[in-house]
């Protein structure tokens, strides 16, 4: 967490593992019962707009977890629960 600049005690921003789990929950057939919840929490204030892709966790992370895949998934996830809610269509 500490090598994510956007991450610390002043911000507001979740962090990348949260994220991670995010993606992780909204993947899994039985998380996915909650996932437009997930959803509109990260695109708040200090969700996954406050990334600012330098991709410093993936370089640090001790699992390889592929991080900045994560979140780009979750930006693609966010960008059609926007049209969704601009559109009216719940899921
Ligand atoms: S890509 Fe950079 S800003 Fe985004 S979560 Fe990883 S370290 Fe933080």
């Amino acid at each position: 967490m500490e090598a994510c600049p956007q991450y610390g005690p002043e911000k507001a921003f979740v962090g990348p593992a949260s994220l991670a789990a995010v993606r992780l929950m909204n993947n899994h057939p039985t998380g996915s019962y909650h996932k437009q919840q997930r959803l509109h929490a990260i695109m708040a204030d200090g969700g996954i707009s406050d990334c600012g892709n330098a991709q410093n966790c993936v370089r640090v992370c001790p699992k390889e977890i592929p991080l900045t895949t994560a979140i780009g998934e979750l930006g693609r996830q966010s960008t059609l629960q926007l049209l969704r809610d601009l559109f009216g269509k719940s899921q």
